[in-house]
C-alpha cells in the first residue's frame, strides 16, 4: 500500500523545529532529528538512539524516510563501481564511482530516464518517468562516498551530474541537493568540485548565472553546426546554437567560470574539416576547455567513434589556437557504466 505519510526529508530544519513545537516538544528536538537525517544518514527512526521512544513513535506515525537502496553493485576491472539504486516507489536509477590515482568522482543521476532525445545515448531510450527528489540525489552521493572510503580508503572528492537525466530539467531539486552536499550540515563539499552537465538549455543556463551558483558547468556540445547537432540531438531545433552561445556568454559574464565542452567525434557525422573549424570558432566565444569523450557504442552500430587521425586533427586544430583539450578515455565499459550507457541493463 502506498504510504500517505510525508517524506520527512522534504522538510527544512525550520519546518522540523516547528513540527516539534506544535507537538508540545522543544524546537531543539528538530535539530537533533535533522542531524540524524542528514549528517548521520539515518535510514530509520529506530536508529535515532538519543531520541526518546515516544518521540520516535511520533515521527513514525507522521513521516517516512524515503531512503534509496543500492540494489546491485557492480565492480569493473578498472575499479569503477556502478550502483543500481532503487527508489522508494520502485524505480531504478544508476550512479557510478570513478576512481583515478588521485580522485574519486561520483557520477549521479538527476531524473528517472531522460527528458531529451540524444540519438547516441542509451538513457534517452528510457522516457522520463519522473524527477529525482533532492534527498534521492543526495543519497546517491552518500552511497558513493561510503564506497570510496571502503574500497579506495579515501572520501569522495568530486561529483559530476552526468548520470541519467537532464539536470537543468530538474533544476530546483538539483540545486537543493547541491546545497545539502555543500552545506556543513550535509557533506561540506566545495562547490568547485561539483560539475553540472547539460545538453544546453539556454534559459536555465541564464537562470543559474542569475542564481550565482558556485559549481562548474559542462555542456554536451558534440557539434557546433546547427544542422549536424539537430540530427544527433533533435532538441537543438528548439534551442539553436545561437541561443546557447548567448546563454553561455551571459553565464561567463556573471560567474567568470570557464565552461567545459563535452564532445564525441563520430565517423561520418562530425569528422570533417568544417566540423573542426566550427568547434574552434565556437570555442572563441567564451573561455572554455574541451573534453573529447570516447564514444561508447550502445547498440546497432549506427554511431561509430571516428579514427584516431580525426581525433588528432581536432586536437591540433584546437591546441594551435591555444585551447585546452583533454581526451577522456572511457571507464567501466565492461559493466555498462560508461557515459551514455546507463540504461538499467544490469
Ligand atoms: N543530460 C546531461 C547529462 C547526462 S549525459 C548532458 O547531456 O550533459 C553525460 C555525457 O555523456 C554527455 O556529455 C553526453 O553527451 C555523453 N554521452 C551520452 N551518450 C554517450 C555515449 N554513448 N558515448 C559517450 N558519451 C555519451
Amino acid at each position: 500500500m502506498k504510504s500517505t505519510k510525508k517524506d520527512i526529508r522534504a522538510l527544512t530544519k525550520e519546518q522540523l523545529r516547528k513540527f516539534f513545537v506544535e507537538s508540545g516538544d522543544k524546537a531543539f528536538r528538530g535539530n537533533q532529528v535533522y542531524e540524524w537525517l542528514w549528517n548521520k544518514g539515518a535510514h530509520s527512526f529506530e536508529n535515532m538512539t538519543n531520541i526518546s521512544k515516544t518521540t520516535r513513535k511520533l515521527l513514525e506515525d507522521n513521516f517516512v524516510i524515503n531512503h534509496i537502496r543500492v540494489d546491485q553493485m557492480q565492480r569493473s576491472t578498472d575499479g569503477t563501481i556502478k550502483n543500481a539504486v532503487r527508489l522508494h516507489d520502485g524505480f531504478i536509477v544508476e550512479s557510478v564511482l570513478i576512481p583515478t590515482p588521485t580522485r574519486t568522482t561520483a557520477c549521479v543521476s538527476s531524473q528517472v530516464g531522460c527528458s531529451l532525445d540524444c540519438r547516441f545515448c542509451a538513457t534517452a531510450r528510457l522516457k522520463r518517468m519522473r524527477n529525482l527528489n533532492p534527498d534521492e540525489i543526495y543519497d546517491q552521493v552518500v552511497a558513493i562516498d561510503n564506497e570510496s572510503r571502503l574500497y579506495h580508503n579515501r572520501p569522495l572528492s568530486n561529483i559530476v551530474f552526468m548520470g541519467m537525466g537532464e539536470p537543468l530539467m530538474n533544476y530546483n531539486n538539483v540545486l537543493k541537493a547541491i546545497d545539502k552536499i555543500t552545506s556543513s550540515e550535509g557533506l561540506g563539499m566545495s562547490p568547485k568540485r561539483i560539475t553540472v552537465s547539460t545538453s544546453g538549455v539556454p534559459k536555465m543556463i541564464k537562470k543559474m548565472a542569475d542564481d550565482e551558483v558556485k559549481f562548474k558547468l559542462a555542456v554536451s556540445l558534440h557539434s557546433a553546426i546547427d544542422e549536424v547537432r539537430t540530427k544527433i540531438m533533435p532538441f537543438n531545433d528548439k534551442f539553436p546554437l545561437s541561443d546557447l552561445r548567448e546563454a553561455l556568454e551571459y553565464w561567463y559574464e556573471k560567474t567568470k567560470s570557464r565552461i567545459t565542452y563535452e564532445y564525441v567525434i563520430w565517423e561520418g557525422i562530425n569528422d570533417k574539416k568544417e566540423d573542426i573549424d566550427a568547434l574552434v570558432k565556437f570555442c572563441s566565444y567564451v573561455p572554455c576547455k574541451v573534453n573529447l569523450i570516447e564514444y561508447n557504442p550502445i547498440d546497432d552500430g549506427e554511431f561509430q567513434q571516428a579514427s584516431n587521425q580525426v581525433v588528432e586533427n581536432y586536437i591540433s586544430a584546437l591546441e594551435s589556437r591555444g585551447f585546452v583539450v583533454n581526451v577522456r578515455r572511457s571507464r567501466g565499459k565492461d559493466i555498462d557504466a560508461a557515459c551514455g550507457q546507463l540504461a538499467n541493463k544490469a
